[in-house]
């Protein structure tokens, strides 16, 4: 095995061994290298407690981001995490331990780890500490906890998001034991705060996800019980960009906007989610056609942007081809840089025009400038003032 490990790492290593404690590279970064992929960042775990690694530190940089948990920042030309080696206490609400105790062994801080993949460690020499069969499970690419998975998850029942998260984004198979404790353990997930559901949620559904939805379909209902996962939505689902926002509309492709709003507030979605999955769901029963006149119309409802967002959740629900989406994107995109007119605000005339003609009572003078509107999209008049002014002179009500 030949992994390289970055200098700076190197150095926060090698630094905390000339003081006498054991370091190690852990977690993501080991399997990240394992698989040969460039790491997110690297971990370090020591068995210098917080305050040694302060000591040792004492030339750089030191943030005590989590003294309580184990965990200093350094910046080591970048920020290096490095966490205390761990024990976990007792587990009580299915969350957090209700206490953390330093230890001296790497193997104790090994075994609180979720995944065999991730509970790896790596020293300077690059000599790999591997005590649950990690570097197996990532050949035969299989999730699979560290222990007894039905205690991993009464612990902590995040790890049932996280491993249906790494299974989709490394491409790999939930060890069968794993996966039946994921099913069995599946109402844990309502202990679990709204917003780490939907984080792990939302790196899953960046990834190739259609198998994971499908076979733990029962999991994600427990927390959006309205997702429609059956084969037919789960390929539409794969088929589409891996744009979490499109997918959340294609799973609540069964929703009306309001209810779908109220499913992703339940999971703490942003607003900017809420907003535009809405809008797609509101848009489903929309016909569309390639006439210039109806795609200015298209324009004046959902303005340019949020008209490619809907045009693009109708071709992934398969309810429009791609080649009518083309058209009315290439169509919609000629129009705007033409400047044609599809709003009010563009229009030649505004409602003081029309008041100002003296023959339309106050309350005719919205409709009056629609009907302006419309005659101009569909190039029956030109948008210039004294055209639109006769016309509405002839205009009769
Ligand atoms: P990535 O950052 O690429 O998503 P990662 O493995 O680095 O993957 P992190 O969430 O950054 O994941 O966690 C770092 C490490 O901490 C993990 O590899 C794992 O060893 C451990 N870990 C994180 N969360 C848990 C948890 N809920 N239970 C047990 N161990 C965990
Ligand atoms: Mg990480």
């Amino acid at each position: 095995m030949n992994i390289r490990i970055p200098e700076n790492v190197m150095t926060a290593l090698m630094l905390l061994e000339q003081n006498g404690y054991s370091a190690y590279a852990v977690g993501g970064c080991v399997r990240d290298s394992l698989l040969g992929k460039a790491p997110y960042d690297w971990d370090i775990c020591t068995s210098a407690a917080p305050g040694q690694t302060m000591e040792c530190f004492a030339d750089y940089r030191v943030i005590p981001t989590g003294v309580k948990h184990g965990t200093i920042t350094v910046i080591v030309e970048k920020p290096l995490e490095i966490t205390t080696f761990r024990i976990d206490g007792d587990y009580l609400d299915n969350r957090r331990p209700s206490e953390v105790s330093f230890t001296h062994n790497v193997a104790d801080d090994l075994c609180r780890r979720d995944f065999t993949v991730n509970a790896m460690a790596l020293d300077k020499n690059g000599n790999l500490t591997d005590l649950y069969g990690g570097r197996d499970d990532l050949e035969k690419k299989l999730i699979r906890c560290v222990g007894n998975a039905n205690k991993r998850f009464d612990e902590d029942a995040l790890r049932i998001m996280r491993a249906l998260r790494f299974a989709a984004t490394l491409g790999f198979e939930i060890e069968s034991e794993t996966a039946q404790a994921i099913h069995e353990k599946k109402q844990l997930l309502c202990n679990i705060a709204a917003e780490r559901i939907q984080k792990e949620f939302t790196k899953l559904l960046k990834a190739d996800c259609k198998k994971i939805l499908t076979e733990f379909a029962d999991v994600i209902k427990v927390f959006l019980p309205d997702a429609d996962i059956s084969a037919y939505n789960a390929k539409l689902i794969d088929s589409a960009p891996a744009d979490p926002v499109l997918r959340l509309a294609l799973l609540l492709t069964n929703l009306n906007p309001d209810k779908g709003e109220d499913a992703l507030r339940s999971l703490r979605f942003d607003n900017r989610t809420v907003r535009d999955v809405s809008l797609m769901l509101g848009a489903k029963e929309l016909v569309i056609s390639a006439e210039r006149p109806q795609i200015k119309r298209l324009i004046n409802r959902y303005g340019i942007h949020n008209l490619k967002t809907v045009l693009d959740f109708l071709l992934y629900s398969q309810k429009i081809s791609s080649d009518l989406h083309g058209t009315v994107l290439n169509t919609a995109d000629d129009i705007t840089q033409k400047g044609e007119c599809c709003t009010l605000s563009a229009l030649a005339v505004n409602g003081s025009d029309i008041s100002a003609l003296g023959i339309f009572k106050q309350n005719q003078i919205g409709k009056i400038l629609f009907d302006l509107l419309e005659k101009v999209m569909d190039g029956e008049a030109e948008n210039r003032k004294k055209d639109l002014i006769n016309l509405a002179k002839k205009l009769n009500y």
